[in-house]
């Protein structure tokens, strides 16, 4: 056979969801893979009923259906606190996963440098190789993953096209200050950088933590690519509805590479969705209080068990630390979970760069009495500490 592309020697397949594969393979609880095991919004299912017989059913615009980009834009713009022009600031795409290597691709050149805080969503290695480009990383420091101002300057003297940042973080569940933010902001100015943000779970944020939009901030709009997606926000993780919010050079940009790509996210799936835009505040108010009752019964659970772990600011994950398990490999330490506790985590090493393998990461994103058979299985650990 022919020598396939040394691109993909960099990377391996996804751990998180081959994980999920695991926890099939072993009839484990999967609190890997971050999606729920609850319905989306009665309303969203009622709208995609009636899709079905209206339709559409053939392609949308290839950049998103015009009600749907419309209605995004009005939502955004009232959570952003900025204008978003429907036609030009708006790229719908298949998940923010696309919509990260949209933006990575038609940001960065071949040998390009690109900023990447450690620990990071295992995406954006594979994002930066994909699109030519190299990371550099910055080390989110615990507990609560702050970075060092100068390691953070040092890096930009590398002068790197981008940044990527996670807002709340996957999968520390770190929320960046608006100090933070500002900072680094001052330093994309200064170097003339952008930003690419991956705010997907800007709607899971923990009490008495705040969102802040980067592309918010002042002259911030023209160098951050704002990345998001409808997946975490209702709960339809399976229908793959992203987008990027940026300027309009950005965006003409993005939608080229989306354009060839994928040519358009689900036009039936946009237009059923379109009920979730449209819902108010209250909504996002009471999404909020589910995961806020979610994580105190996930986390006091783990405080029973005895499990040491960094305490989430917002997003449905939580890192705890494995070291008195007496494992060298986290991989196996998950694997062994997975058939023995009969609960699937996601092994901290696919989250750092360097050899940190004393950390695992659940999420919560669970119904209660998932949580609870979760913890019930979990409490069979206290057997095996070291
Ligand atoms: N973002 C989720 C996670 O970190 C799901 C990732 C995916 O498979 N797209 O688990």
């Amino acid at each position: 056979m022919p020598k396939l592309s040394n691109r993909l020697d960099w990377f391996s397949e996804s751990i998180i969801r081959k994980m999920t594969r695991i926890a099939n393979q072993y009839g484990a609880i999967n609190l890997s893979q971050g999606f729920p095991d609850f319905d989306p919004p009665k309303e969203i299912l009622e709208a995609l009923k009636d899709v079905s017989n209206k339709g559409p059913h053939q392609y949308s615009i290839t950049w998103g259906a015009q009600n749907f980009r419309e209605k995004l834009a009005l939502k955004q713009e009232k959570f952003m606190g900025i204008d978003i022009n429907p036609d030009e600031n708006v790229l719908v795409t298949c998940g923010s996963t696309e919509a990260m290597m949209c933006a990575m691709m038609s940001v960065c050149n071949p040998g390009d440098k690109v900023i990447v805080f450690s620990p990071f969503y295992e995406n954006y290695t594979a994002d930066a190789i994909l699109s030519g480009s190299e990371p550099i990383y910055v080390e989110l420091k615990p507990p609560a993953f702050n970075f060092d101002k100068q390691e953070l300057r040092n890096a930009f003297k590398q002068n790197p096209k981008a940044l990527i940042l996670c807002n709340p973080s996957n999968p520390t569940g770190k929320v960046f200050t608006k100090e933070e933010l500002l900072y680094i902001g001052s330093l994309a100015k200064e170097y003339d950088t952008f930003v690419i943000t991956d705010e997907v779970y800007e709607h899971i944020i923990f009490k008495p933590y705040k969102h802040t939009y980067l592309a918010s901030l002042e002259d911030m709009f023209e160098r951050t690519i704002s990345c998001s997606s409808l997946s975490k926000t209702y709960s339809i993780t399976g229908w793959r509805l992203g987008y990027i919010i940026a300027n309009k050079d950005v965006i003409d940009n993005c939608k080229k590479v989306h354009d060839f790509l994928t040519v358009g996210a689900a036009a039936p799936l946009q237009e059923a969705a379109i009920k979730g835009l449209e819902f108010g505040q209250d909504y996002y108010d009471k999404l909020n209080d589910i995961y806020e009752k979610k994580k105190s019964l996930f986390l006091n659970g783990l405080d029973k068990i005895g499990l040491k772990y960094y305490e989430p600011q917002g997003a449905y994950y939580v890192m705890v630390d494995i070291s008195e398990f007496g494992y060298e490999d986290d991989y196996e330490f998950c694997k062994w979970l997975a058939k023995e506790i009969g609960v699937a985590a996601v092994p901290g090493s696919s989250f750092f760069r360097g050899k940190v393998n004393n950390y695992i990461r659940f999420h919560f994103a669970k119904k209660e009495e998932t949580l609870i058979e979760a913890l019930k299985r979990l409490e069979k650990l206290k057997e095996y500490k070291k």
